[in-house]
């Protein structure tokens, strides 16, 4: 297999005798164009054109396969060059949610092939870890997604299949060409970043040191040792003592709030007092609480709690003074907790 030119920074191509304006050409066509072929690059010179192509391959994945929902909601199942599947989902933003304006979109993306750490709900970690991503891999499911559906991506989440902190050198080199200004990058500012973690603590740490202001977002998804424990495997190795410490240790640092994710599943998570504990770890990290109704997944038995459930765990926390959403579905119907689809595939190759 030729070498992603997306996995290396405009600096580092190999781009033979040509002059070093035709970096910033190239560069141009890709981040400010969005073309996906070399042969499309009208201002380079035929022979250069044909060298690129000899030398590198400029899509790292295909669409495999697209769903659309009536909220328009889109996922995308991507057959990388390799011939593993990842998903995205292209999601419109809810007005009056978390700031955002109608009329911007967020793509959720992929940071592996997989993943490890198995939590018990989750399907990307069903069948475990194959691989990481690399950064022309995670680059190119933004230029993939607005290429297919024509909108510009205003906000990145990490929330798609793998760990993205596993894999943080190579998702810090695809957010180096994220962040950077056109026409070396897509001009997406770190603060329309979120790097969802399951709890990696050391590397929240790191980020921290990182001078740029990312969105971060914990899995929480427990708000006691066994509780958590329970479902996600990664708390014994990290308990939530060293993990909370991380995220304070992060807060202090950067001064932005963290968000905590808590999927609520019906009799697993959501007693009221787990929501009472919740309410200390919020006030204690000046965090926000993201509560996801669970999305069931085929194969496994886990249900989200009923309505009145969902509404009191909320209220223990808005009542407290912490600031907790419901998550509003969309692309409920798409399999829109990611690894679904790719299981889905996987089950019909
Ligand atoms: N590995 C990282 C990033 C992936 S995030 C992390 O865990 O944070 C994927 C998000 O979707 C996580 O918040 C995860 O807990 C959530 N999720 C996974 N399965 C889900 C399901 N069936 N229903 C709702 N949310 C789910
Ligand atoms: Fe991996 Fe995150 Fe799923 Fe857990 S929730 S298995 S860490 S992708």
């Amino acid at each position: 297999m030729k070498p992603l030119l997306l996995d290396q920074a405009p600096e580092a191509w190999d781009l033979g005798e040509a002059p070093a304006y035709r970096r910033r050409q190239i560069a141009e066509w890709i981040f400010g164009r969005r073309v996906t072929a070399f042969g499309q690059m009208s201002n380079l010179p035929a022979a250069l054109r044909h060298d690129l192509a000899a030398r590198y391959d400029l899509e790292p994945l295909a669409l495999a396969r697209r769903q659309g929902s009536a909220d328009t909601t889109r996922k995308y199942l991507w057959a990388l060059r390799a011939g593993d599947f990842v998903e995205s989902v292209l999601i419109p933003a809810n007005p009056g949610i978390d700031g955002d304006r109608a009329g911007r979109w967020t793509l959720c993306v992929s940071s592996q092939v997989g993943c490890a750490y198995g939590c018990k709900f989750c399907a990307s970690g069903l069948d475990g870890w194959k691989r990481h991503l690399t950064p022309g891999e995670i680059i190119g499911q933004v230029l993939a997604a607005e290429a297919d559906s024509g909108v510009r991506v205003d906000n990145l989440v990490f929330m798609g299949m793998g760990e993205p902190l596993a894999n943080y050198a190579q998702l810090m080199t695809a957010l180096d060409r994220l962040n950077a200004p056109s026409p070396s990058g897509l001009g997406i500012g770190a603060r329309h970043v979120t790097i969802s973690t399951s709890g990696l603590a050391p590397q929240i740490r790191r980020l921290a040191d990182d001078p740029r202001q990312f969105r971060l977002a914990i899995s929480l998804h427990g708000a006691t040792d066994p509780v958590r424990e329970r479902i996600m495997p990664i708390n014994r190795r990290f308990p939530l003592a060293e993990l909370l410490a991380a995220c304070e240790a992060y807060q202090r640092r950067k001064r932005k709030m963290i968000t905590l994710e808590y999927i609520l599943i019906d009799g697993i998570n959501d007693e009221l007092t787990e929501a009472h504990t919740l309410v200390r770890h919020a006030r204690r990290l000046h965090a926000k609480v993201n509560l996801i109704p669970y999305n069931t997944v085929e194969g496994l038995e886990w249900r989200r709690p009923p309505r009145e459930r969902i509404r009191a765990f909320a209220e223990v926390l808005q009542r407290a003074g912490v600031t907790a959403t419901v998550r509003l579905e969309k692309g409920h119907d798409i399999d829109a907790a990611c690894g679904q689809l790719r299981l889905k595939e996987k089950a019909v190759a």
